[in-house]
């Protein structure tokens, strides 16, 4: 478990990703940082780090012996034995600093080997290797995050689309935070309101104040349905949006995924059958990112490869969040298109997409509107490339019922805020319940406490330690 920040020790970790890079970056926070650091860096103007201002950036060397590198006159070439590496290091002191405390970025080549040697030294001049996140965790500890800002860091590192990104910045802005501390503000009201009562005989309770109660928890509620609704696009943001493309064999699945693409990606031939395991690849559409999985078009295993193949395909098409049934519209439906059809009851998310638009059309677009309902039916060419832009726009349209959440202000999209909202919403039910049935106000109370307690969880202001070890176990170290 990550020390508290209390403590104050210092930690040091590198915070650039393992490999090759033209710089690399190795961290260090605590009331010891600029003292851990001074005990390894020369500057080349001989001032060391703890004169030097805040934000300032100093040029020099992180070496084995300062006291020899000094003596011997401070320049690598009368002893390069000594010399790790040429560097530039930053100071931030406490508390303008991400985490808070002093904190001193030692910027070296990106080397593995030259980092590594950078932290083992400042590990023997008394820092400690950070765990994972704890950076931030000090952050939030210290009052400069609050958790869900915390949160959004890490959101922000692993974002896979444009929009992803535009939601977590927003979320590390403090707009979401700021949203549920005024709805927590209200709750707390209304309870300490509510609370005022339990002195209160019954017969001396002014029944205006349950109402003005009642008006302030249903308007809360509503508000957290309004972000619940909002979340199903949130996840689909945050985690991009999964897409089959499935049909009989030959319809052209493959050269859909490729026109889809704008590149060739899956192998195309008249050979039917010919993807055998599922190809994944991801784009991005008006800043989605949008993984599309192409399929074996089977319905039967005959051998070993394809029994594979159909688990694949199966697995694929139960954690999709949409479908593209393809159609070859230059020969007639038949019986096996509806076979693959017919797995998918009325309530999937499915777009009818008919291909080889570009040859004479044989296929029944009644018939096959008959089989699709209410869904759509995007007529295309893979092979020109022609219908693309519009099966985008459908994609979108089927997943994003009101286009206008792809530019909401704030979505919630994180599943550890989806699950507080939908708890702290059925705790404000039953506390709304219990006022019209007109119970005593401890039963009220009790929901309402929950309630506020549960915003209070999603930002941080209440929170437990092993919450946190899981939310920042997550993180990589030095972040
Ligand atoms: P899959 O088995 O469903 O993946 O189908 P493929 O993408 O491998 O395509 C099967 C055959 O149909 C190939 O010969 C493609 O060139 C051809 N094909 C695919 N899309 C089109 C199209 O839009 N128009 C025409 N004329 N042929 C196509």
């Amino acid at each position: 478990m990550a020390a508290l920040a209390s403590a104050n020790d210092t930690i040091a970790a590198i915070a650039t990703p393992v490999g090759q890079g033209a710089v690399g970056i190795v961290r260090l926070s605590g009331a010891g940082a600029i003292a851990v650091a001074d005990a390894v860096f020369s500057s080349k103007k001989g001032k060391p780090l703890s004169s030097a201002r805040t934000f300032s950036i100093c040029y020099g060397w992180i070496v084995r012996d300062k006291d020899a590198f000094e003596r011997a006159g401070r320049t690598p070439q009368a002893m390069p034995e000594l010399v790790v590496d040429e560097v530039v290091v930053s100071l931030m002191r406490s508390p303008h600093s991400y985490t808070r405390e002093d904190v001193v970025e030692i910027n070296s080549h990106g080397g593995p080997r030259v980092l590594s040697v950078i932290l083992e030294l400042l590990l023997e001049k008394g820092a400690r290797v950070a765990d994972p996140g704890e950076f931030t965790r000090r952050a939030f500890l210290n009052g400069r995050l609050d958790l869900a800002q915390a949160e959004a860091v890490l959101d922000i590192i692993q974002a896979k689309s444009e929009l992803a990104l535009k939601n977590s910045l927003t979320q590390l802005s403090g707009e979401l935070s700021r949203k549920m501390k005024a709805l927590r503000c209200r709750l707390i009201e209304a309870l300490a309101d509510i609370e005022a009562r339990l002195d209160f005989s019954e017969e001396e309770l002014p029944s205006a104040s349950d109402a003005a109660a009642r008006t302030t928890l249903t308007g809360v509620l509503d508000e957290l349905r309004g972000f619940l609704e909002g979340s199903f696009c949130g996840r689909i943001i945050r985690e991009g949006l999964k897409v089959v493309i499935y049909g009989r064999p030959n319809v052209g699945k493959s050269s859909l995924l490729n026109a889809l693409l704008r590149t060739e990606r899956a192998i195309v031939t008249a050979i039917a059958g010919t993807t055998r395991d599922t190809i994944e690849e991801c784009v991005s559409i008006k800043g989605l990112a949008v993984c599309f999985v192409d399929t074996a078009g089977i319905l039967e295993a005959h051998d070993e490869i394809e029994r594979l193949a159909l688990e694949r395909t199966r697995k694929a098409l139960s954690t999709c969040d949409l479908l593209l049934f393809v159609v070859d519209g230059s020969a007639p439906l038949g019986r096996e298109d509806e076979a693959f059809l017919s797995q998918f009851g009325p309530s999937a998310k499915l777009i009818g997409v008919v291909n080889k638009n570009d040859l004479p059309a044989r296929a029944d677009p009644g018939k096959l509107r008959a089989l699709l309902g209410a869904r759509p039916l995007i007529m295309v060419s893979a092979l020109q490339g022609e219908g693309m832009t519009q099966l985008e726009e459908e994609i979108l349209k089927a997943v994003f019922h009101d286009p206008a959440l792809l530019s909401a202000d704030v979505l919630v999209s994180n599943v550890r805020h989806i699950g507080i909202l939908k708890n702290v919403a059925a705790a404000l039910e039953r506390s709304i319940d219990s006022l019209q049935k007109g119970l005593s106000p401890e039963f009220v109370a009790v929901d309402l406490r929950r309630a506020a307690d549960g915003l209070g969880e999603l930002t941080g202001e209440v929170f437990r330690e092993d919450v946190l070890d899981v939310i920042f176990s997550k993180f990589c170290i030095g972040k």
